[in-house]
């Protein structure tokens, strides 16, 4: 036994129908792995809708943010209780495509990933430098400063990391196994919880069944978050499959 449960999350972003509910029997039909945790994150809209076509047991439901605060007056923004309310077990907070296209900090992410904690969701907390970082290169420093500053204290140990290089996020240019180990390395040994063995830290961008088993194979890489290649249900269960 692994000491830790390999993780395969599908980040559908802002993709996805009330027709696309069929994905989940093509998905089903095609999953031959056990033991492996997987995870599906639609559109908000959506949520409900998988909640009624999921097997809840085998296959997780999560949203893709949430808010820092309570439910209350915040137009637009969903609440982590909402997600709870709805089906949820996970929240994907940090994502690069908010911090980036939404001005969203560490400390704007602290506290999302807080607020989902305290609801009983599990946050996977996105961290990962740009291209610039890398190629100048401070891609750990930069990673390990957004780790220190994602993390709530309270609960650290019962949250997800997942590494994302924002170069290689929807571009088809995944890091290489070698480099993605190494910064999953360097995230473990400056994990701030108590629990720094258990911790589950998955690798993003584009992840496709060609390249899975290179990177699943790293030791500190537990899982993956993957977006374009969860979209098509056979794509994503051979993805699951090879975990
Ligand atoms: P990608 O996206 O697999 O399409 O690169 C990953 C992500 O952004 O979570």
């Amino acid at each position: 036994m692994p000491i830790r449960r390999p993780l395969i999350a599908g980040n559908w972003k802002m993709n996805g129908r009330l027709a696309d509910g069929a994905w989940v029997e093509h998905f089903r039909g095609a999953l031959t792995a056990s033991g492996t945790d997987i995870l599906v994150c639609p559109p908000a809209t959506l949520l409900h809708h998988f909640a009624t076509l999921l097997p809840g047991d085998a296959i997780a439901l999560g949203g893709q943010d949430c808010s820092p605060e309570p439910d209350g007056a915040h137009t637009g923004d969903i609440s982590a209780g909402m997600l709870k309310d709805v089906g949820c077990s996970h929240v994907i907070v940090g994502h690069s495509e908010r911090r980036d296209g939404h001005g969203e900090s560490s400390e704007l992410v602290r506290r999302k990933a807080g607020a989902a904690l305290r609801e009983g969701l599990v946050p996977i907390i996105c961290i990962g430098e740009q291209l610039e970082d890398r190629e100048a290169g401070r891609a750990i420093e930069t990673v390990l400063a957004q780790l220190a500053g994602s993390v709530p204290e309270a609960g650290a140990d019962e949250l997800v990391i997942a590494y994302e290089p924002v170069w290689a996020i929807g571009t088809g240019r995944s890091a290489g196994p070698e480099e993605a180990q190494e910064m999953h390395a360097a995230i473990r040994a400056a994990w701030p919880g108590d629990d720094r063995e258990g911790l589950r830290i998955l690798y993003g961008g584009s992840v496709k069944p060609e390249n899975a088993q290179a990177l699943l194979a790293c030791p500190d890489i537990d899982g993956a978050l993957v977006g374009g290649a969860s979209l098509d249900p056979h794509v994503f269960a051979r993805l699951v499959n090879l975990s």
